[in-house]
């Protein structure tokens, strides 16, 4: 009996906790609904499975199933131009949802788009422009590469067995954590020195180029936006600073693609990592929106400068942890935890 009480109380804290989310989502049902969601790199399954750092990748089989699932549930997949629109417009039992892919890398013209095209679903590309003009050092990518890759490597320090996808998936995080800031870059050059990489070949096999985003943007499938110069938290830098990441990677994509660069989406982008202040900087630079990576779904009347977007990458292959994006659960979980 104890026992069966104790369990109904577990039940009732549990729907508590499950019953506030609820409501808060509640008004969003009957009204538009519109979820933006974004992710950085694909790889398909059976690659994603050996990845070192997998949790960056979303798995383009499970992206697949998520599309067709999608549409089958009546969900329209949009442009971001779109989902402003039809935010704007409000209709009763509208759903729509955005997808935008952050930073840029050589699979999202091999894979990722690709994948789009063949359900004729549209998608939004959000460049750091560093990466195709070969300024910002893709050291995580070429970090990871040769953990992949190598059986042994060799850092500083010494040599380090990697044989297992355990030893490599530890060696990157531990590496990785220990780089990360201003010395990364330095780092990547010293690591590719005592591993014998050519530093700017392994740049390109991970990058995208110039050439594929202007194949990209005559796909009329794609939309393409701006992701800052070289990827900086854009809260951290002065006003100056600030404004060259934003108005500079939008001038440089209308330099080399001749577009109109209408939409913006800030690194990192939550909370810490993009404010009030951010918000101004990319209206002042020319841009009509500006996401973060706060969840949630867009709400009418929705603020265009400091839009929620629903990271799923790695981590999240099921149709059940989409289902709670869809429903602005993740959003309201986040909102009552503070994680934004
Ligand atoms: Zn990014």
């Amino acid at each position: 009996m104890k026992h069966f009480l104790s369990g109904v109380a577990k039940q009732l804290a549990t729907s508590e906790a499950l019953i506030r989310p609820i409501t808060m989502a509640a008004d969003f049902f009957m009204s538009a609904r519109g979820c933006l969601v974004t992710f950085h790199r694909g790889a398909s399954a059976q690659a994603w499975e050996k990845l070192p750092n997998r949790d960056f990748y979303l798995d383009l089989d499970f992206l697949d199933q998520f599309l067709s699932y999608l549409t089958h549930r009546g969900w329209d997949v949009v442009t971001m131009e779109e989902a402003l629109r039809r935010s704007a417009l409000g209709r009763a039992n509208d759903r729509f949802i955005n997808f935008s892919i952050d930073d840029c890398y050589r699979d999202t013209f091999e894979q990722v788009v690709p994948l789009f095209r063949r359900h004729d679903l549209p998608v939004t590309l959000f460049v750091t422009t560093g990466i195709p003009d070969a300024t910002l050092p893709l050291w995580a990518a070429g970090l990871e590469d040769v953990l992949l890759t190598h059986d042994r490597v060799m850092f500083e320090d010494g040599a380090v067995d990697v044989a297992t996808f355990e030893d490599k998936n530890a060696a990157f995080h531990r590496v990785a954590g220990q780089w990360d800031g201003p010395h990364a870059a330095a780092c990547y050059v010293e690591f590719c020195k005592l591993n014998d990489i050519d530093i700017d070949a392994m740049h390109w096999k991970h990058a995208i180029s110039w050439e594929m985003l202007e194949a990209l943007r005559d796909d009329p499938l794609v939309e393409i936006g701006a992701h800052t110069v070289s990827h900086p938290h854009v809260s951290s830098l002065t006003p100056e600073r600030a404004r060259a990441e934003l108005q500079g990677s939008r001038d440089r994509l209308i330099e080399k693609l001749g577009i109109p660069c209408r939409h913006f989406a800030f690194p990192y982008g939550r909370s810490a990592d993009c404010g009030p202040r951010d918000f101004e900087i990319a209206r002042d630079s020319g841009f009509v929106s500006a996401a973060t990576t706060r969840k949630g779904l867009m709400r009418s009347g929705q603020d265009a400068f400091d839009l929620p977007r629903n990271t799923i990458n790695g981590a999240h292959r099921s149709l059940a942890t989409m289902e709670l994006h869809l429903t602005g659960l993740t959003g309201a979980a986040a909102r009552m935890t503070g994680r934004v």
